[in-house]
């Protein structure tokens, strides 16, 4: 009964924060920011100039380099204060040259992409039987079987959290029985022949065996003929190689709060990419979304009274060098930090945050979101009130492990696994009004959390 009572009051608390009509002074900011955005389209300038000017920005990559330094350009540009950059090291991995093909029943060339992490072949490949598999419990009934042969995980999309793990721990699994090389179906639900990358790691205790994505065509084809009781070979010739670690930096820039400088609130994405495609939605968008929202707040000269800073990240792919390097350099200040924003989910339409306190206690996670929530009135009017929690970025999470309030800009994504890690990834996919929103959105938010008390701790 006491429980219900609690329950009830805390809802009606919730019902009357909620239902808080915003101060017309941000209303007005909000609608001032949203005409600006829509006005100017910055966000889509600066990533048409990061896309096509640049291209995609791997880690250790010469363009990641250039990207660094346009990155400041356009902060300085967009009138930020302190813009600066904060060195890290960050892994080198370079693919090289690469290609297979199917050899028997007949010829057939495939189209791959190695794996970020995966070592190569020898000069003249690897030439081997396939054994198609559609799980790791598959994979080890079959055990002894696979040794000499190249196993291919043909697993069906079942969303990338469940399915991941066949790219990021597969060639370890299969190696453990002996095989030779680990293909696996692109992580997407769908394709054009079109095969995703992204990063994998081998466990030490294993030998390291070269490792590729597929396309979702070539996969299925080999389950088919595999089925039909018809052998089938491939020869896989991979380059990749990991060069010592280079050094690289995030970009820092922000407008100073007026009366409370020392309380941050930090917008970010991640500025590498891998390397293919233009690294557009993944994560161009969520960086040019950062930027366009400090801009839009500054051109209107508005007056955020705690501070915004925006982070350009490096590393995300493949490490979180950036995102372990911005802790190690804050460690003295994280009680500073009111929120640390991430946009890392594409480009769509935003629909709201997700907040994550993991060290909070479930009560103080509750007291938290209901904090979030106060802002919902002044972000459905630019469709963006779905307020929950979970979903705060990569690149922050070093940070809110130790506490700080994480919160995600929460995209849409109906079609951002199908161009993820992939050549696809380019900036013909991204709408300009869908960033110019998610810009105004961006803005909105931390411009309203910087003018109000709001901790979430
Ligand atoms: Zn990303």
């Amino acid at each position: 009964m006491r429980l219900s009572i609690c329950l009830l009051t805390s809802l009606a608390l919730a019902a009357t924060l909620q239902a808080q009509r915003p101060p017309a002074s941000l209303l007005a900011a909000s609608d001032r920011i949203k005409a600006e955005a829509f006005r100017t389209h910055g966000a889509y300038r600066d990533l048409a100039s990061l896309c096509d000017g640049i291209g995609h920005r791997l880690s250790g990559s010469p363009e990641l380099d250039k990207a660094i330094v346009w990155a400041q350009d356009r902060m300085t540009a967009a009138g930020l204060k302190n813009v600066h950059t904060e060195p890290v090291m960050v892994p080198h991995w370079v693919r090289g040259a690469e290609r297979a093909e199917m050899v028997a029943p007949r010829a057939q060339p495939l189209h791959i992409l190695g794996l970020g992490g995966s070592v190569g072949t020898p000069a003249d490949g690897v030439t081997a039987d396939v054994v198609v598999v559609g799980s790791f419990a598959e994979l080890d009934r079959l055990g002894a079987a696979v040794k000499g042969k190249i196993v291919l995980y043909d697993v069906p999309y079942a969303g990338y959290g469940a399915t991941v793990a066949y790219r990021f721990s597969g060639a370890s699994r299969a190696a453990r029985w002996g095989a030779v090389a680990a293909l696996v179906r692109s992580i997407s639900p769908v394709s054009l022949d079109t095969p995703h990358t992204g990063v994998m790691a081998y466990d030490p205790t294993q030998p390291k065996i070269p490792t590729a994505a597929v396309t979702l065509e070539a996969a299925t084809q080999l389950r088919r003929l595999q089925e039909a009781g018809v052998p089938v070979r491939i020869h896989l010739v991979m380059g990749a190689t990991t060069l010592p670690d280079a050094p690289s930096a995030n970009v820092v820039g922000e407008i100073p709060g007026t009366e409370r400088p020392n309380e941050v609130i930090l917008l970010s994405g991640h500025l590498d990419s891998w390397d293919v495609g233009q690294g557009a939605q993944d994560d161009g968008a969520g960086c040019v979304i950062s930027l366009e929202a400090a801009r839009l707040i500054q051109a209107l000269g508005l007056k955020p009274r705690r501070t915004i800073r925006v982070v350009f990240f490096v590393n995300e792919e493949n490490g979180l060098r950036g995102g372990d390097g911005y802790l190690a350099a804050h460690r003295a200040d994280l009680a500073g930090f009111v929120a640390a924003v991430e946009s890392d989910s594409g480009s769509e339409k935003a629909r709201g945050f997700g907040l994550d306190l993991p060290k909070a206690t479930p009560e103080a996670r509750a007291a938290a979101l209901a904090q979030l929530q106060t802002f919902a009135p002044l972000l459905e009017r630019l469709g963006a009130g779905r307020l929950v929690l979970g979903g705060s970025g990569e690149d922050v999470s070093p940070l809110v492990a130790q506490g700080v309030p994480g919160l995600g800009l929460d995209h849409a994504a109906t079609h951002y696994f199908d161009i993820h890690h992939s050549e696809a990834d380019t900036l013909d996919k991204v709408d300009e009004n869908d960033l110019a929103q998610n810009a105004a959105i961006l803005a909105t938010f931390a411009y309203a959390l910087a003018q109000s008390e709001v901790t979430f701790r």
